[in-house]
């Protein structure tokens, strides 16, 4: 066990093996529910079979999946020598993007799979385009089902290739890119060095794992709660609840929430049922401030400082990469967007500047319109006041996801905050 702790994503198309590598990590690293192995070793006992197989944990993970049990890949933690992980979250899963997007699961670091026998896939693409746009520091490449095609170091090569090209069309740092050639089922090279792959003599995956660099805990930052919910305790009064983003909460600290644009001190902070003095970047609170009715806050405010409150979008200049788009995207339009725990409607104002992707200088100067691929930089109004921060000061609370026809065809991060 160890103290450090990390936001792991795990990346990649559908049916790459991401659910079967996040098994084969609980596996290897003994973190395989005591209930699930308990289970697994009668039956096996039963059936005759000396030890027990990775497939049948698999199995047992999926049937207890399917019953809608506990098991779910999307937050099971693991350790290493060097941390303790959490997996935040899988693309598959329909929330991922929006959960990456505001900051319920933000990713610290990825795992990106890619089939050896497919390539790079439509999800892979889109899954790195992403990873880029939201500030995943290293990503950790698996090439993975190297055992269906044979452990050729040829088509390992090949693959490794083809991702590195869309590393370097979204301007990912390569350096920050480290490439294995795995397979998850078979178990090569995720804990051990496998015989399979002599040609291979790189890091294996937990050894990859250990060796990425700690996350920095964002205490240092202002404090930036964003509001799930309000809710009305009896004896206690109203009780806005959320998870900290940045700095700490002190019981007696004066906090505003904005856009609501109320504010008062704080009187408790709860945790777990219990009474706390403070909390700080990742706890989940109930909070009680003095003086704020029900009415008064919402969802989607964020509560800070009163003396460095959350600043309110007039208008903010962003980085947006467009996804999926079926037809172009224009100045005038107004989809939705997701940030942090808000969901406003905000017009794209003007499109000012068209990037290259594959050299991140200025292709265009005010484009007519962009469309599925670009990147670009935009001048956006929200319609309804929204709380966001330049991602240069705050990351955690300046990101979002552009959703519209029921899928995310955008996401973005903030240049700049024009305030009210
Ligand atoms: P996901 O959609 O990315 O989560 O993919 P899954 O983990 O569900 O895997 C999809 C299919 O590929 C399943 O049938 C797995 O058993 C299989 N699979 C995953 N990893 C490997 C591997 O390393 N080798 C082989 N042969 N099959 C694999």
């Amino acid at each position: 066990m160890s103290e450090q702790h990390q936001n792991l994503a795990i990346i990649g198309h559908v049916d790459h093996g991401k659910s079967t590598l996040v098994g084969r990590l609980l596996y290897e690293t003994g973190s395989v529910p005591e209930h699930v192995i308990e289970q697994h070793r009668e039956e096996a006992e039963e059936k005759g079979k000396g030890g027990f197989e990775f497939a049948y944990v698999m199995d047992n993970l999926a049937e207890e999946r399917e019953r809608g049990v506990t098991i779910d890949i999307a937050h099971q933690e693991f350790s290493t020598d060097e941390y303790d992980f959490t997996i935040v979250d899988c693309p598959g899963h329909r929330d991922f993007v929006k959960n990456m997007i505001t900051g319920a699961s933000q990713a610290d670091n990825a795992v990106l799979v890619v089939a050896a026998d497919d390539g790079v896939a439509p999800q892979t693409q889109e899954h790195v385009f992403l990873a880029r746009t939201l500030g995943i520091d290293e990503l950790i490449i698996g090439i993975n089902k190297m055992d269906v095609v044979d452990y050729k170091e040829d088509t390992y090569n090949d693959v490794v290739e083809e991702v590195t090209q869309l590393l370097k069309q979204v301007q990912f740092d390569t350096d920050d890119a480290s490439f294995i050639p795995i397979s998850a089922f078979e178990g090569d090279n995720i804990a051990e060095a496998s015989d399979n792959t002599p040609w291979y003599d790189g890091e294996i995956l937990l050894e990859a794992l250990n060796a990425l660099p700690e996350p920095e805990p964002p205490t240092d930052a202002s404090l930036r709660l964003p509001i799930q919910d309000v809710y009305t305790i009896s004896g206690i009064g109203t009780v806005p609840v959320g998870r900290i983003e940045t700095g700490v909460m002190n019981v007696g600290d004066d906090v505003v929430f904005q856009p609501s644009d109320v504010g008062g001190e704080v009187k408790t902070i709860e945790m777990h049922h219990e009474e706390v003095p403070k909390a700080e970047p990742g706890d989940n609170v109930g909070f009680n401030v003095r003086g704020i009715g029900k009415d008064d806050i919402r969802r989607g405010d964020v509560c800070g400082p009163a003396d460095d409150p959350p600043k309110v979008a007039e208008t903010f200049q962003a980085q947006v990469v467009v996804m999926q788009h079926p037809s172009v995207i224009t100045a005038g339009y107004t989809p939705v967007f997701h940030a942090h725990t808000s969901q406003v409607a905000c017009t794209i104002e003007s499109i000012d500047k068209k990037m290259d992707p594959s050299s991140g200088e200025v292709a265009e100067e005010n484009p007519d319109f962009i469309q599925s691929g670009d990147a670009a930089v935009v001048t956006i109004r929200p319609q309804k006041p929204l709380s966001i921060e330049p991602s240069s000061e705050i990351p955690e609370l300046g990101s979002f996801a552009i959703r519209d026809m029921g899928q995310t065809i955008a996401a973005g991060k903030v240049l700049e905050v024009n305030e009210k």
